[in-house]
């Protein structure tokens, strides 16, 4: 505590020092590792090896500390906290110059096994003066594949009188080996709440003033590290004379930060380029740093985002004055136009770093922006052009969607067919089939001149396979519908798309295109027909296989119709993600 301060120098001490936590009670946050530590020292039930990992600046050397200072500290009280008077205790308040028990040693700078073996040398021997020989070392990942397994030895068998704290914010990089023997605690980043509350204990008790937006402003801007946070707040106070405003932060940290970003969209949503140039001009010549302003403007775009999305501002982490204009200006964008720009922002982000010419990179960003203004969403284009169209299109969609849901109904009330977007889209495609169709007979067959491909002797298959690798990306329904049909001749020498029966009312619907698609394929106007697989063996003389009456009334029956249905239906789920609904 502030009284309690052993190091009274005149100078000015760094905040995150002078405040750091003295007992584990004062630690911010970190609740559950502080009192089950506490308890631990409490009841003397001591590991011989900790590992605390977790981001920067979130206390892990604090509570290692404060950990070694309560287990050789020598009046702890009843609750397991250190009494900071005692010569152990003041020794390590006082950053732990001449404790000839604690050590502290830095991970990336003694990574070597001669460091380890160093280390070794002093854990042979005793603790001087104090219950415990303490080892806290930091970044203990950087240590290298040798010190680790110096350190396993060690490990595996410590003097009962040795505790070693390991800390780490890459946790993965420690040996398996090592994880095992550690007692483990994962400490969290900080929330803004929680900086917002220690920052504001810490300005009270240094005669500090400073206004609600700044502490929220710094406490943000410390990400989850109080270390950093503190560091800001520091260099705030120091720039505003101990009394932080948060009209004069602005100016400090050379932003008007969301302020910035409202007046980019306000021009963006002007169209006007000129405007938006000159603006990010100016923030250059200001100092702005171009990967600072393009992270801000992503938090920008996700804050509308979220605010257009949830129609609050609820989810936004800014002070409550910025939340307001969120929740002011989100009637000016729609969500697709900042889906949009979202993405847009985030590709530039990606590139960013390795280009060249940034500068340039962010003008032509904040350019094409200006394209995504009042973009409007594309299933609207699309029912204006349904209206336009409505004669044609209602015609089209009966043809096969409209099948599906009549053969639903008929067999049973108790399931839909929802199709999605794409599948409708190929739909009205398919009006346009009938232009393909050729006027051929069988005798222009035979009396054809103009073959590119000599059809007696290729092997149709493999072409059939070309012309379905073609028909995938031109029509996907019909690829879907058509992707296990064969191509071949029977004995007639008649061409024939062999369907399997189940298929074979779905496909017919689409034979003049595929007599079409054919014929252009080998440069020749040709007569495909089709056939069921069951029919194939025997197939007619003449052009009849076309309309099989028999066939047709087969397909009459409940079973295969019942068939079809679950072959539309899987077609659907499977290629086209349409969603069924089971009403019961
Ligand atoms: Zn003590």
């Amino acid at each position: 505590m502030a009284e309690e301060l052993i190091n009274k120098e005149p100078e000015f001490q760094v905040t995150a020092r002078k405040w750091r936590p003295r007992n584990f009670d004062d630690v911010t946050s970190q609740d559950f590792i502080t009192k089950t530590l506490r308890n631990a020292v409490k009841n003397n039930r001591i590991s011989h090896a900790y590992l605390f990992s977790g981001p920067r600046g979130v206390g892990k050397t604090t509570v290692a500390r404060l950990l070694a200072k309560s287990l050789n500290c020598n009046n702890r009280n009843a609750n397991g906290e250190p009494c900071n008077k005692c010569d152990s205790c003041k020794e390590i308040n006082n950053d732990n110059r001449n404790h000839p028990d604690v050590f502290e040693i830095d991970g990336a700078s003694n990574r070597n096994i001669e460091d380890v073996r160093e280390l070794k040398e002093k854990v042979k021997y005793g603790p001087v003066r104090s219950k415990y020989k303490i080892f806290i070392i930091d970044e203990v990942h950087m240590l290298t594949g040798a010190s680790f397994n110096a350190l396993l030895k060690t490990l595996e068998e410590p003097p009962a009188y040795v505790v070693f704290i390991f800390a780490t914010t890459v946790p993965e990089k420690v040996p398996l080996t090592i994880l095992g023997r550690c007692q483990k605690f994962d400490f969290k980043r900080l929330t803004i709440e929680e900086i917002s509350l220690r920052l504001k204990f810490i300005a009270e008790n240094e005669k500090i003033k400073v206004d609600k937006e700044s502490l929220f402003f710094i406490s943000k801007k410390g990400d989850g590290s109080m270390r950093d946070a503190q560091g800001l707040f520091d260099m705030s106070a120091a720039y505003c004379d101990n009394k932080i405003t948060f009209e004069k932060l602005k100016s400090f940290f050379n932003l008007t930060e969301s302020d910035v970003y409202f007046e980019i969209t306000d021009l963006i949503k002007a169209r006007d380029a000129k405007g938006l140039l000159n603006y990010f001009d100016s923030l250059m010549d200001k100092g702005y740093d171009m990967q600072i302003f393009l992270e801000g403007l992503t938090e920008h775009y996700r804050n509308l985002l979220v605010a257009c999305s949830t129609g609050s501002s609820e989810l936004i982490i800014e002070s409550e004055a910025v939340k307001q204009s969120y929740t002011e200006n989100i009637s000016k964008f729609t969500q697709l136009e900042i889906l949009n720009s979202l993405k847009l922002i985030l590709q530039t982000e990606y590139i960013f770093k390795y280009s060249s010419n940034q500068r340039t990179l962010i003008e032509a960003l904040l350019v094409e922006m200006i394209k995504f203004t009042d973009t409007r969403d594309i299933s609207q284009l699309i029912d204006e052009l349904k209206e336009l169209k409505s004669g044609n299109y209602s015609e089209s969609t009966a043809i096969k969607s409209g099948s599906a849901e009549k053969k639903a109904s008929s067999k049973t009330n108790e399931t839909q067919i929802k199709v999605n977007y794409s599948s409708k889209k190929i739909d009205t495609d398919e009006k346009t089939s009938s232009v393909n169709k050729p006027e051929t007979t069988n005798d222009e067959l035979q009396s054809n001149e103009t073959t590119n491909i000599n059809i007696e002797t290729v092997d149709l298959n493999s072409h059939w396979i070309s012309i379905k690798d073609q028909i995938k990306t031109e029509r996907k329904w019909v690829y879907s519908i058509i992707k296990d049909t064969t191509f071949e001749k029977d004995d007639n020498e008649n061409l024939l798309i062999r369907v399997d029966d189940t298929t074979y009312e779905l496909i017919d619907g689409y034979r003049d295109y595929l007599t079409g698609k054919i014929s252009k394929y080998f440069g020749q106007s040709l007569t495909i027909g089709l056939v069921k697989s069951s029919e194939f063996i025997s197939s007619s003389s003449g052009n009849d296989y076309f309309q099989p009456s028999e066939s047709q009334s087969v397909l009459e029956n409940e079973t295969p119709q019942a068939n079809n249905f679950d072959k539309i239906r899987n077609i659907l789920l499977k290629d086209f993600n349409a969603k069924e609904i089971i009403h019961k």
